[in-house]
């Protein structure tokens, strides 16, 4: 077993095989809300990594720099050990969530355009909203770097709602984290319907972590569905 170098709330990160890789184990654990509401769910482990290794072949099938070296069983991944950017890119094709709430519009709400956001990642502080003039000011990334990590998370999300429509689901929004690794941004971190808010396109049924966030039914039924129907177009 590798040597465990960090407990996160749904992955273990170990040692890799060498200083430059780490290997990176998904838990059964679900969170939200910042952890305070919390389970255990057998199975979800390993559904999100097989959602994940199939989003992130198909992204690189398509020219996306990510972290991932290789897939080592069905729960654990190697990647490449890279220095994370302390944001999270959220990008959203669809009013939900917390976008819902701030601005007072009905999930579902149709957006004129592709909203692209960023937190700070800062557990302590709850993953505040920031913006770009403040992302600089804190030294957490280079306008460049902002420019970069934008313009990647857009190629994403078109690819990756071409790939969810195949499979009649909608795309709404998402969270991406980027790092650095010799001298590039990569892609880093899970795409799984923990990251994802992910909606039946006919029904508009939630397939994602909403059905852990707000009682829904079984979650992992929903993750189960995604990782059955992305296998169909994969
Ligand atoms: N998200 C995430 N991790 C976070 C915050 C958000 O993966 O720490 C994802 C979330 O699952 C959703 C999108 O980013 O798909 C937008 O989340 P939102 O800002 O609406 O916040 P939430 O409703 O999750 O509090």
């Amino acid at each position: 077993m590798n040597n465990i170098l960090y407990e996160g709330k749904s992955k273990l990160v170990c040692s890799g095989v060498d200083e430059n890789s780490i290997l990176i184990r998904y838990k059964d654990t679900a969170t939200a809300f910042n952890g305070e509401k919390k389970a255990e769910l057998l199975g979800k482990g390993r559904l999100n990594a097989e959602i994940s290794n199939l989003i992130y072949a198909y992204l690189c099938d398509n020219g996306i720099k990510t972290h991932l070296i290789k897939v080592i069983d069905d729960t654990s991944v190697l990647v490449k050990k890279a220095e994370i950017i302390m944001v999270e890119v959220i990008i959203r094709n669809v009013a939900a969530g917390s976008f819902s709430k701030k601005y007072g519009v009905t999930e579902g709400a149709h957006l004129n355009n592709v909203v692209v956001e960023f937190s700070y990642k800062s557990d302590i502080l709850g993953d505040p909203m920031i913006n770009k003039s403040q992302i600089t000011s804190l030294g957490v990334a280079t306008a460049d770097e902002i420019k970069e990590m934008t313009s990647l998370a857009l190629s994403i999300n078109d690819l990756l709602c071409s790939l969810f429509m195949k499979a009649a689901i909608r795309l709404v929004d998402f969270k991406l984290e980027f790092g650095r690794s010799k001298g590039e941004i990569i892609l880093c971190d899970e795409i799984s319907p923990d990251s994802c808010r992910l909606w039946d396109v006919d029904t508009d049924k939630k397939l994602d972590k909403d059905r852990f966030r707000r009682d829904l039914g079984d979650v992992l039924d929903g993750y189960s569905d995604v990782l059955r129907r992305l296998k169909n177009v994969r």
